[in-house]
């Protein structure tokens, strides 16, 4: 497979550098024509207007211009050059359709009041009703919600969901907050956004600093406003109110998942891999669970304070022990040598699972890396100048949108299981997930080896031709 990288740049700062509006400037001029995949096999294509001008096009910035959402922008334009879509799909998923922000007042346990920014930007319901978490954080700002929300959209249509994506939260230092503080943050942030959530209309879900006990508030919030229960508002809940089993197994397993279908395609047998995890939260921790249970040598794993190494292959059940007793890897005394984070990324190895957080491999450690893989579990993991140095090292990258997907597709049949009242067992779902994933990597690889470009080129395309079919078909509406 050649790897392409296309006009993201050496390193894609120049385009990250430039705001969205001007992005789109760049671009003006850019005819999209009506050819190619998504004409195949449709009847008579409805006459649509040239182009959708927007007041936002004219603005030198917009409220949502920020770094994260840049880097949303610019892998969607590059994607754009490569999905041939009519002009006006492709202005219309540069901009979420809706943004809400709040002030949320709340009154603290020493009898004072506070006023916390709250967020939910929803970026298509094209396909359904939109879908994304809520995360309690310092940082979350207007634009890391449209550009969460975005990806959001291209993962939900890549696995073929009935959903568009959103993100929100509330910027709030959670650690410094008491859990009665929490609870009135998440209520009265359930209660401003009750007009713009629902069943059909938008499903939250966790994220950073959220949990089940947090949904369970919401879905109580909202079930009071209504008067009955309504379980499928949210999902990742407890079990008791209609959570489903492996929801929280379902992301890091879904990554083993997709890690052992690109090896078969890669002609490598798992079972002989040599594994590094970084993370060992929900996702890396039940990655490298789910790696050694299938036999490969997971010879590095790390958590924020830094990472145990030992050539041989490390004991991952005894890690997860430690772990849940002393809450970190810190000091763990079993066979290992310590290494840092940075050290960690940079061990031979031939598959690298990312499942920490965003922005671990750019452009200044791109050329360190040694694996042969690397599987993005966490969101954003690897920067726009990483991902054109390892197209070039040949090193593939299984995308986020394809390869954490996991998470959202179980959070899917939770939702359907709570609106159907009839619930699926453990094996009915692990077997679900894995058909799920298996046709969306099969689709991923095949546009890749087919276009010759890189597997997150390939999934963004088939995810971007989902929602442009859709929209294609439904029109602009008047
Ligand atoms: P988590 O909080 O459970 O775990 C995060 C882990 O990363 C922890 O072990 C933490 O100590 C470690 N970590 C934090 N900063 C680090 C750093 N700089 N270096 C090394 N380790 C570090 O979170 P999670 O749910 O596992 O999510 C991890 C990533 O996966 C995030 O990007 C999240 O958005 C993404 N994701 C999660 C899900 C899900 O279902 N949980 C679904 C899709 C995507």
């Amino acid at each position: 497979m050649r790897h392409l990288h296309g006009d993201a740049g050496a390193d894609g700062g120049e385009e990250l550098r430039l705001g969205h509006a001007q992005s789109i400037a760049v671009r003006r001029g850019r005819r999209n024509g009506p050819s190619g995949p998504l004409s195949v096999g449709r009847p008579a294509r409805p006459v649509y207007p040239p182009r959708v001008a927007s007041a936002a096009d004219h603005a030198s910035t917009l409220e949502w211009d920020t770094p994260l959402f840049a880097q949303a922008i610019t892998q969607l334009e590059h994607a754009l050059e490569l999905a041939d879509v009519p002009d006006f799909v492709s202005n219309r998923l540069r901009y979420p359709e809706r943004a809400v922000m709040l002030s949320l007042p709340v009154r603290l346990d020493d009898g004072s009041y506070r006023s916390f920014p709250a967020y939910r930007v929803q970026h298509s319901s094209v396909l359904g009703p939109t879908k994304g978490g809520v995360r309690y954080d310092e940082g979350v700002n207007l634009g890391e919600c449209a550009a969460l929300a975005m990806w959001m959209t291209w993962k939900c249509a890549l696995l073929r969901l009935p959903y568009g994506g959103a993100k929100g939260g509330v910027r709030c230092d959670p650690r410094s907050l008491s859990q009665t503080e929490l609870v009135r943050v998440t209520r009265r942030f359930t209660a401003e956004l009750a007009p713009f959530i629902g069943p059909q209309l938008d499903i939250p879900a966790p994220d950073m600093a959220t949990n089940e006990q947090t949904m369970a508030w919401m879905m109580d919030t909202y079930s009071m406003q209504k008067g009955y229960a309504v379980p499928e508002i949210v999902t990742g809940k407890p079990i008791s109110i209609g959570g489903s089993v492996f929801r929280h197994e379902a992301t890091g397993a879904g990554v083993v998942m997709v890690v052992e279908r690109a090896c078969a395609r890669l002609g490598w047998n798992l079972a002989e891999q040599r594994c590094v995890v970084q993370g060992f939260g929900n996702v890396g921790g039940i990655a490298a669970a789910e790696l050694h249970e299938k036999g490969a040598r997971v010879v590095a794993v790390s958590d924020v304070s830094g990472g145990v190494h030992h050539e041989d292959g490390l004991d991952v059940p005894a890690l997860h022990s430690w772990a849940e007793e002393h809450g970190t890897l810190e000091s763990y005394d079993g066979r290992s040598e310590r290494v840092t984070n940075a050290e960690l990324l940079e061990l031979p190895c031939d598959i690298l699972v990312l499942a920490a957080r965003e922005d671990q491999v750019t452009e200044r450690n791109a050329g360190a890396l040694r694996c042969r893989l690397v599987a993005e579990g966490a969101n954003g993991p690897t920067s726009v100048g990483a991902d054109a140095i390892l197209a070039e090292r040949g090193i593939p990258v299984l995308p986020d949108i394809l390869t954490n997907a996991g998470g959202v597709t179980v959070s899917y049949f939770e939702w359907v299981q709570d609106l159907g009242r009839l619930f699926w067992d453990r094996d009915e779902i692990r077997r679900r997930l894995a058909d799920k994933l298996a046709d969306a990597f099969d689709r991923v690889w095949d546009v890749a080896q087919d276009r010759e470009i890189t597997l997150r080129d390939a999934a963004l395309v088939a995810a971007i031709n989902e929602v442009a079919g859709a929209l294609e078909a439904r029109g602009v509406y008047p």
